[in-house]
């Protein structure tokens, strides 16, 4: 991602080179992204048919939590609006209203998305504007964008980086040493070098906030399997003993993972209850992945900027490491050093980060706190969590007001805050007075009128498997990534 945007945006006399280890790869996993990466593809240009028809893409209209609340229990978490707002309050003080009269129905009656995705509908081109993401195979849009990278001037050269070299006056790094002794100065350095870390923690020593102790789940085993079940334009997030499922369909497999806690589960009974769930047969054995939750203290530290799991990594339950990574690439290019990176943009660019993800972190830790699956350990204990007191006022914000909202520049909206609360079933004590100035039949009627208009536009929709052969048998356009 950073090579195909850099090579995208920098003037010519800047040389960017991407260097990549074939015999170590990549991770390899990381299907599911937020509609923000639609932003990313079409400032490089990247046509959409072709897009998904390279990455074996599928659409993503938001995530189904099953079981969260309680065993057959689903929400979701949509892209987009919610309801109507009517007049100076927003949709929610009305729903809290008719909640509290017993006649709100769940959120997905009052979502377009939802109404979509739960009924396996994707609007064509022309269609409803529906917010979407996509669903994709890791590799290939890696492959992609390497492809991309180079005809647009990227230099790539395979290699292992054996060490680091730093500037004995600045501190910065100097100089990249590959094995075969082959030597790689450059200006400026972006480690994207995964779990290792080799330049920001190898080298400049960032640091790591651990975050554990607020999201314990620490492994996550991986398996695709074969098609099977509904091919859904949205992910599932099931909870299981001691984590949870993704599932993830694409158009030539399904991915699957259950991320847990291995203080609660061993990692044979994850494996276990991961292949019991799966819609087809397995490809191969379930691949184990390790990883403690948290970010480095400083992600761009003189001449290095840490991209990707470098930087750090929170479990995958919302889909963010691959926006973290778009986002700190647009903060770079914006605050991009003429010379010398100074003091005064790095802390600004650290300060960003660091909010950016403790947000991210807060919305996580949310989803487990207000879980509702008494009797399992490990749910008992995240029922029990300390939480940061960015969140508890969150909580208590949406408790005693019926009002959440975005701070600053955080990524989750007061609509998503507003599913999730509502989704696992911590209500808001109070609404807006302002609700009460609607009669009641009227209250009825504004949402019975949403519902309506929601379930016919769904209808009118075609599949989602539909839509997505439609668009990629559309010839690519011109000035494409091929
Ligand atoms: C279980 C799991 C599930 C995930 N699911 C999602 C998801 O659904 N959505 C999402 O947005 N994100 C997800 N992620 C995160 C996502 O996978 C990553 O953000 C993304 O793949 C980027 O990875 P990366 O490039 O930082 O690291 P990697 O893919 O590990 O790439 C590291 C690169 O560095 C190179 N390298 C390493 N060491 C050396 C060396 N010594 N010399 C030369 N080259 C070297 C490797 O060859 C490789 O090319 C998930 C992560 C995990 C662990």
């Amino acid at each position: 991602m950073a090579a195909a945007l850099l090579a995208r945006f920098l003037p010519p006399d800047y040389r960017v080179e991407l260097v990549e280890s074939e015999s170590i790869g990549t991770v390899g996993v990381g299907e599911a992204t937020i509609p923000q990466i639609r932003h990313f593809n079409q400032a490089l240009g990247i046509d959409e048919a072709e897009f998904l028809r390279e990455t074996k893409g599928s659409f993503k209209l938001g995530i189904a939590f099953d079981g969260w609340r309680g065993e057959g229990h689903s929400y979701m978490h949509a892209f987009g609006p919610v309801g109507q707002s009517s007049g100076l309050i927003a949709f929610r003080h009305y729903w809290l209203r008719a909640k509290a009269l017993g006649h709100a129905k769940d959120l997905a009656h009052y979502s377009p998305n939802e109404m979509a995705a739960r009924n396996l509908r994707m609007p064509g081109p022309g269609g409803a504007d529906l917010p979407y993401a996509y669903h994709f195979d890791a590799s290939l849009y890696a492959a992609f964008l390497r492809h991309y990278a180079e005809t647009r001037g990227a230099l790539r050269t395979e290699g292992t980086i054996e060490r680091v070299e730093r500037d004995g006056e600045t501190g910065d790094i100097a100089a990249l040493v590959l094995d075969g002794d082959r030597r790689l100065e450059a200006d400026f350095f972006i480690d994207c070098t995964g779990f290792r870390a080799l330049l920001i923690e190898g080298a400049m020593g960032a640091g790591f906030d651990d975050w554990s102790n607020l999201l314990p789940c620490d492994r996550a085993l991986a398996v695709p399997c074969a098609s099977g079940g509904d091919f859904t334009p949205y992910t599932r997030a099931i909870a299981r003993k001691a984590g949870w499922q993704w599932r993830i369909p694409l158009q030539h497999r399904i991915g699957n993972g259950y991320v847990f806690s291995s203080q609660f589960c061993s990692e044979a009974d994850a494996a276990d209850t991961l292949l019991a769930n799966l819609d087809g047969s397995p490809d191969g054995d379930p691949r184990l992945l390790s990883f403690t939750t948290g970010k480095r203290r400083r992600q761009w530290i003189g001449n290095c900027l840490a991209l990707g799991l470098a930087a750090g990594f929170m479990e995958p339950l919302e889909s963010t490491s691959i926006h973290l990574v778009q986002s700190a690439l647009a903060r770079f290019l914006q605050l991009l050093p003429a010379g010398r990176s100074t003091p005064s943009t790095i802390d600004h660019f650290n300060a960003q980060a660091d909010f950016e993800w403790s947000r991210v972190r807060d919305f996580l830790v949310l989803h487990y706190w207000a879980n509702g699956r008494e009797g399992d350990p490990f749910w008992d204990a995240m029922r029990a969590l300390d939480l940061p007191a960015a969140l508890q006022a969150k909580i208590d914000q949406w408790r005693d007001t019926g009002h959440t909202h975005r701070e600053h520049e955080e990524l989750f909206t007061e609509v998503a805050w507003f599913q999730v609360f509502a989704g696992q079933g911590v209500l808001a004590n109070h609404y807006n007075p302002l609700a009460d100035a609607m009669a009641e039949q009227d209250l009825l009627d504004f949402l019975a009128s949403q519902e309506r208009q929601l379930e016919q536009a769904a209808a009118a929709m075609p599949h989602h498997a539909d839509t997505l052969g439609r668009l990629m048998a559309r010839p690519a356009k011109r000035n494409t990534a091929a």
